[in-house]
């Protein structure tokens, strides 16, 4: 039976990007696997990145990022949806990983060295991400990653180092294949540079639980096509970030209203804008009351993750049993 897993950044609040390059899907899977979905929220790959590391918010984040995908509607009764910190035996795989991965490999990780380009003193953690990220795939032998376009080079890593380990020790994992997400749709940033993305700052990004007062503060400065210097120029969508929100939240009237008027001038920047609020509130308001009622008892949002960590366990205590005798540790 075909297993995917995910491997979801303990971020905190999640933004639209995630929303519709992830956790939508997530929620899709799931419906299809069932048990045999993994989700994960991988802190331990936190403190790899010392610029993104907090150890006071790590926690905090973690159960924030388990509520929003809670609050978006992935079932902890269907799939299997944990903390990697709270099954041990992603770092016991992940070392018996590392002892077999030639180093060059892992440096010519093109996530690696944009990382390490930015640090004066580099972890060696930042260098075994991607060994870690193999051990949490092949730790449930799950042959189906979703992923985005940045995480296909660690996917291709993960089929070597299956593939090295098959060959060394007797046929034990899977290779898995990457799956697209649609993380292809680059969700752009509310402040016009480029992806929405939360090192970027709040100002990059649309919060999932934001309120919507906060949201329109920011749309209603967001930049539009420059060309429409006066209300009455004619604009492109096509190169407007607005109408790419327009695409995700709105309906297609209104979508097909916003690219014919734009283009004559028909209506102006802040009407179009203020034409997408009842596209985000009725995407965003039943996650966001959701959220909200969930909010009011954190310690089933807790429970569910430690039950999530049992299931995952069931899974993995065989595998490393099986890893564990095949490379020649006393029983
Ligand atoms: Fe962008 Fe809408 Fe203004 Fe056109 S009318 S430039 S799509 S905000």
């Amino acid at each position: 039976m075909s297993r995917v897993f995910s491997g979801i950044q303990p971020t905190g609040e999640p933004h639209i990007g995630n929303l519709f390059g992830a956790m939508f899907n997530y929620v899709k899977l799931g419906e299809q696997y069932g048990k045999n979905a993994l989700y994960c929220i991988v802190d331990l790959h936190a403190p790899t990145n010392p610029l993104a590391y907090d150890k006071a918010a790590l926690t905090q984040r973690t159960y924030e990022m388990a509520l929003a995908n809670l609050a978006v509607g992935l079932d902890p009764e269907k799939v299997i949806f944990f903390v990697q910190s709270q099954v041990r035996e992603h770092s016991e795989l992940s070392w018996l990983f590392t002892v077999q991965t030639p180093l060059g490999e892992l440096e010519r990780m093109t996530q690696y060295k944009d990382k390490a380009d930015k640090l004066e003193s580099i972890p060696s953690g930042l260098l075994m991400y991607p060994v870690l990220m193999a051990a949490d795939i092949l730790l449930y032998k799950a042959d189906t990653v979703p992923v985005g376009e940045d995480q296909v080079q660690h996917i291709e890593l993960t089929r070597e180092i299956a593939r090295r380990f098959n060959h060394t020790f007797g046929e034990t994992f899977p290779e898995p294949k990457a799956v697209l997400t649609k993380e292809a749709l680059r969700v752009p940033g509310v402040d016009g540079h480029g992806k929405m993305s939360k090192s970027k700052g709040p100002s990059s990004t649309i919060g999932v639980l934001e309120d919507f007062g906060s949201i329109w503060q920011k749309l209603r400065v967001a930049p539009t096509d420059p060309a429409r210097v006066r209300r009455t120029d004619p604009g492109n969508p096509d190169i407007c970030l607005i109408f790419d929100y327009h695409k995700l939240f709105s309906d297609l009237p209104t979508i097909e209203m916003v690219n014919v008027e734009c283009r004559r001038a028909g209506i102006g920047c802040i009407d179009c804008k203020k034409a997408l609020l009842p596209g985000i509130e009725r995407i965003l308001s039943p996650i966001q009351d959701r959220a909200a009622e969930l909010a009011k008892d954190p310690d089933r949002v807790r429970a569910a993750l430690h039950s999530g960590a049992e299931q995952a366990r069931a899974i993995a205590a065989p595998v490393m049993e099986e890893v564990r005798s095949k490379m020649g540790f006393m029983p």
